[in-house]
């Protein structure tokens, strides 16, 4: 094994003639770089590199599972209250609502000043790059 970067666990694969020469950096999360190194120290350690490099910005581009649990127990739990308290539920969505437009326009901005294209935010926000544009142009 490599490493383990948040859920990313690398490792080599080893292929060549007549004693692996060769080796790929993996990942277990399905990645697997486009170049082969030498299995030697020097190539292992430029292998380990595109891995980390891999495990990094994976991380960086996804929000921790923890979060995303408790995102989507917050979700059902509101559903949970439009079902048995529709006025309540109401109340609470109007107060999502306005931190989620401070957030999104806060996390826009950030992604921006981060090197973030508008193709890449409108492909996280699930919209093209126009519409990304046109929405937050004025935060960012
Ligand atoms: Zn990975």
């Amino acid at each position: 094994m490599i490493d383990e970067i948040g859920a990313h666990r690398g490792s080599y694969e080893l292929a060549g003639e007549p004693d692996n020469t060769m080796c790929l950096p993996v990942c277990d999360c399905g990645w697997r770089d486009v170049r082969w190194f030498g299995a030697d120290d020097a190539g292992r350690s430029a292998a380990r590199e595109r891995w980390a490099r891999h495990a990094l910005l994976e991380n960086e581009l996804r929000p921790p599972d923890w979060l995303v649990t408790k995102a989507t127990i917050l979700r059902e739990q509101i559903t949970e209250l439009i079902r048995t308290s529709p006025p309540a539920a109401l109340s609470l969505l109007a107060d999502i609502d306005g931190w989620h437009g401070a957030l999104l326009r806060d996390a826009v901005a950030a992604a921006r000043a981060g090197g973030a294209s508008w193709a890449d935010i409108g492909e996280k926000l699930g919209m093209s790059r126009q519409a990304a544009h046109e929405r937050f142009r004025g935060v960012a």
